[in-house]
């Protein structure tokens, strides 16, 4: 689960983090009231979306010279124009894709005098099986870029879990940072504090930039970007409570809520089946025969009728889908529930695109049966090869 920047510098100020002080605004009623509570002479206007790369991003509705989603703010009025021009619009960034995000609240912050932009991260390395940081005095910019052109730059350090952060870490990250005086006291403090919050939390992912060393010498958290491991999130209701669903994919929320796993790609191609390495396998052939798979929908183990129906209809909402193959190892799970529930699906969302269906296993015979009698345009494979081609040619067909 992902949460806002303002979110997440509000987590990271709770465990002890150095962040300006900043208010969240949901409308533009709210602005004024937000930036009176600033000192100033600085104030940012930041856009609050789940996607990164804000400052260098353009707003859809923009006019000519109008900025990005961050944007430094001089005067009060100033602020008042930028929140004008971000709240209701939609901006693209580089991981927004073409059509953008619309921008639904804005955090008015505290401007800082930076010195130094830096970068730090923090995740969970499964090579190491450990929490590890990764820090590089190459912030504020693409740091794909960096990893790519110059990867000596980036330090990875793996923290021992039976020690924590411990001095020689510390060492080893100021100094890779660069950070000397002033800096390097914060980064003593600061590093144990990221760390106790990333696992305190279970975060899967942190990432700081801009880490920055400001004018005065000191260390600020200039961004946050926050993940959470989904399956911790029993442990923190209070972190639950920070969900944005506006952030999500419709149909990734209609999907869990149906405890189906439920993952949008770019290809035409719907795919319902049932456990991950299938997914994989299904996802493998398809490009393997020349397409690409447009979703796929993980029913699991023991899906009933209406949850198997569910999953279809999810499918179906992809306007990118061209045809739909249904893939399923009928173990737990039955072939003829999974016949039932397609067919029923089927007929309930006119389907208008061709739809391959593969069965395996317990009651193959009967799910097949109840397909080739309900009298609907099914087409039956035998394998996954066959099913694979089957759905190529009839997407190519198309
Ligand atoms: P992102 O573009 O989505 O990564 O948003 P950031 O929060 O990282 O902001 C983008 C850039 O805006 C930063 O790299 C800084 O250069 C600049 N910026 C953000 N906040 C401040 C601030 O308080 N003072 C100054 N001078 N620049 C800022
Ligand atoms: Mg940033």
């Amino acid at each position: 689960m992902n949460i806002h920047e303002y979110q997440a510098k509000a987590v990271l100020k709770s465990f002890g983090a150095p962040v300006a002080d900043g208010v969240p605004v949901l409308s533009l009623d709210d602005v004024q009231k937000a930036v009176d509570s600033l000192p100033g002479p600085l104030w940012v206007v930041k856009s609050q979306i789940h996607a990164g790369g804000r400052g260098k991003g353009k707003f859809v509705e923009a006019e000519a010279g109008e900025k990005g989603g961050v944007r430094l703010a001089f005067s009060k009025e100033d602020v008042m124009t930028y929140a004008k021009q971000m709240l209701g619009n939609h901006l693209v960034t580089a991981q927004t894709g073409a059509d953008g995000k619309q921008v639904n609240r804005l955090y008015i912050e505290d401007g800082a005098d930076i010195d130094r932009e830096l970068y730090l991260s923090m995740l969970v390395d499964r090579s190491t099986s450990r929490v590890a940081f990764m820090v590089s005095t190459e912030g504020g910019m693409d740091i794909e870029q960096v990893a790519h052109d110059t990867p000596e730059k980036i330090l990875t350090l793996s923290i021992d879990p039976e020690t924590g952060v411990t001095d020689a870490d510390i060492a080893k990250l100021n100094e890779a940072l660069k950070l000397e005086g002033t800096a390097a006291e914060d980064g003593k403090t600061l590093f144990p504090i990221l760390y106790k919050a990333f696992t305190e939390k279970d975060m899967s992912l942190l990432e700081v930039n801009p880490l920055i060393v400001m004018e005065n010498g000191h260390l600020r958290v200039l961004d946050a970007k926050v993940s959470f491991d989904g399956n911790a999130l029993f442990r923190h209701p209070d972190i639950v409570d920070l969900r944005d669903k506006t952030e999500e994919d419709e149909k990734e929320i209609e999907a869990s809520e149906w405890d189906l796993a439920y993952i949008a790609l770019d290809g035409t191609i719907g795919c319902m089946v049932n456990g991950a390495g299938l997914a994989m396998a299904t996802m493998d052939i398809i490009k393997l025969y020349g397409e690409e798979p447009a979703n796929f929908c993980d029913v699991g183990g023991g899906a009933g009728k209406e949850k198997v129906a569910a999953a279809f209809k999810i499918i179906m909402k992809d306007p990118n889908v061209k045809g739909i193959l249904v893939n399923i190892f009928g173990g737990i799970m039955k072939c003829d529930v999974i016949a039932e529930g397609v067919i029923a699906a089927v007929k309930e969302t006119n389907l208008a695109v061709p739809l391959v269906v593969r069965l395996e296993g317990t009651n193959v015979d009967l799910g097949k049966k109840i397909i080739a009698e309900s009298g609907l345009n099914v087409i039956p494979a035998d394998d996954l090869d066959d099913a694979a081609q089957k759905i190529v040619n009839a997407v190519k067909g198309a």
